[in-house]
């Protein structure tokens, strides 16, 4: 039985991959913050092996202890999800240097520390997979996002070297780049856009993904679990160093 980690896999995107993964039959290392039963009874029906461990990403010793703990309780990790993520909005001349910091530990340091401590045991395996949960904003830009684009983009070129120094070897490395979900990071943005333009939160979601996604449709937590599924299987064996869009034409344009 094939073991995943999926790091901020207590709500949104992360939830959705773990769901789909454990639907595979693949045992689950929840990590995240906040309440973990609503994510342990949403895996329940898949049947698999669910554990949890609520290191904060933007510690490496946090992430070292969460490696302990996938080792002595599950043997290892054979599949990676770097998912955890936070965005705050602001100028770049008004960017608060801690909310920076912060954001690069989580949303690209981490996904350094997570991918140098399960490397070795996928070496000895030949066989791994490392999904990195990037985002449109790895490819292109927004106005406000300095930090959040920054560590996107630099979550592209980490997956691109993973794939290349692991290219002779059944392990992969690809990202995915989702347009908007609708999941607690989007709704606070729709919340906060509601408030400054005035508008009712229905109207500020519409305006939301009107403005960036020519479907004018959210992206959902269950076409990126089923695209994670994919990107693990044998079949994506020869896809590598990829920056897979899901994002309603965003990045087409
Ligand atoms: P979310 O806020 O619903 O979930 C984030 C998860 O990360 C939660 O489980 C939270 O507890 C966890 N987390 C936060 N800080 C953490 C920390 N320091 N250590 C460990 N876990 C932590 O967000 P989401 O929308 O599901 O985003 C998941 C990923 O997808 C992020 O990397 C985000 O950048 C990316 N993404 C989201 C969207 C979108 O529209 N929602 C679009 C593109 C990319």
């Amino acid at each position: 039985m094939k073991v995943a980690l999926v790091t901020g896999s207590t709500s949104g995107i992360g939830l959705g991959i773990a769901q789909a993964l454990a639907a595979e039959g693949t045992a689950i290392i929840l990590n995240g913050f906040g309440d973990t039963e609503p994510a342990r009874q949403a895996l329940a029906s898949t049947g698999a092996r669910v554990g949890y461990h609520g290191a904060d990403l933007s510690k490496p010793d946090d992430i070292t202890a969460l490696m302990a703990y996938a080792t002595s309780e599950f043997g290892g990790v054979d599949i990676l999800v770097n998912n955890a993520g936070i965005q705050h909005v602001a100028s770049v001349e008004n960017f608060p240097i801690e909310k920076w910091d912060e954001v690069i530990a989580l949303n690209l340091t981490a996904a350094f520390h997570t991918t140098r401590l399960v490397l070795p045991r996928m070496r000895a395996n030949n066989w791994g997979r490392i999904v990195n949960i990037a985002s449109a904003h790895g490819l292109v830009a927004s106005a406000g996002k300095a930090a959040y684009v920054a560590a996107k983009h630099g979550l592209l070129g980490l997956t691109k070297v993973t794939a290349l120094e692991t290219a002779r070897t059944g392990i992969t490395c690809n990202a995915i780049c989702p347009g908007w979900v609708l999941t607690p990071l989007v709704q606070r943005q729709v919340e906060a856009r509601a408030a400054k333009e005035d508008i009712s939160i229905e109207a500020a979601r519409e305006a939301l993904v009107l403005e960036k996604q020519p479907s004018g449709e959210f992206v959902t937590t269950e076409q990126l679990g089923a695209t994670a599924v994919f990107l693990c299987s044998a079949a994506a064996a020869q896809v590598r160093g990829a920056a897979w869009t899901m994002d309603g034409g965003w990045t087409a344009q």
